[in-house]
């Protein structure tokens, strides 16, 4: 094992009573890297991502986040982990700038003051800050999400469909950000997306994820070579 390796998942298992929503997945995570897991909904995306904050326990198999063991170092892990989900809540009545103020309060981080003024200027949302989240975009409201993740200035960032349901200008916005945390920051980025094609000019390297197992894995040139000589994405593994 490499100490560059920021998430480093081991033969991972996870069951819900007859279901296996992950199955024997190994994955390595490179610092500084975006990687992007990719698959249809249900692959189980969702689960892995869960697994790597310690929101969910593993059936079997070893998940480490920045050598950390979620489970037994949840707090830890949410320190220095920014989680954005697939949907983000905020308080419709209140700006964004009272929203991240709020969070921040909740997490103990004081004199957040600059850092959140720093997130929106991140994000593009200086301008929106101070009117109410109720009238955002659904793109507003997931660079919101990055940016209320951006506030404690985490050393991963794991974004959950960052760009679903959101407009293509939206979409672009969330990928230069992405870019920018890698490139300017050094942030380790993991993003799951169900369409290629929203995603693969940010992604470093992608895994494709299918009924809970990962059948390849490689940058998205190679794999998309692959695809293009008529294999679908179950033959490529
Ligand atoms: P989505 O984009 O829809 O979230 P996903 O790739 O993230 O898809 P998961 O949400 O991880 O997939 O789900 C993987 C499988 O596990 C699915 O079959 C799902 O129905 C099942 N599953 C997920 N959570 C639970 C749960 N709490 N109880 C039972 N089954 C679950």
């Amino acid at each position: 094992d490499l100490p560059e390796h920021v998430i480093k998942i081991d033969r991972l298992t996870k069951r819900y009573g007859d279901v296996t929503a992950v199955d024997r997945l190994d994955l390595r995570v490179r610092k500084g890297e975006v990687f992007g897991l990719l698959g249809p909904n249900g692959a189980g995306k969702t689960t892995t991502i869960l697994t790597l904050l310690g929101l969910i326990e593993p059936t079997s198999g070893t998940v480490r986040v920045l050598g950390m063991n979620p489970t037994k170092e949840a707090i830890k892990v949410k320190q220095r982990v920014g989680y954005v989900p697939d949907s983000v809540g905020f308080y419709p009545s209140m700006t964004g700038r009272e929203n991240l103020r709020y969070t921040a309060r909740l997490n103990g981080i004081k004199d957040a003051e600059d850092r959140i003024a720093d997130a929106l200027e991140q994000v593009g949302l200086t301008e929106a800050a101070d009117r109410r989240t109720g009238g955002y975009s659904r793109g507003m409201l997931q660079r919101l999400g990055i940016a209320d993740a951006l506030v404690k200035n985490p050393q991963v960032m794991i974004l959950d469909e960052p760009t679903i349901a959101i407009d293509p200008e939206g979409v672009k916005l969330v990928l230069d950000l992405i870019r920018r945390l890698r490139d300017e920051r050094g942030m380790t980025v993991l993003l799951s997306s169900h369409l290629l094609y929203q995603v693969q000019e940010v992604c470093d390297r992608v895994g494709i994820f299918v009924r809970g197992r990962l059948v390849a894995v490689g940058s998205v040139e190679e794999l998309s070579q692959r695809l293009a000589q008529g294999r679908t994405v179950t033959e490529i593994a």
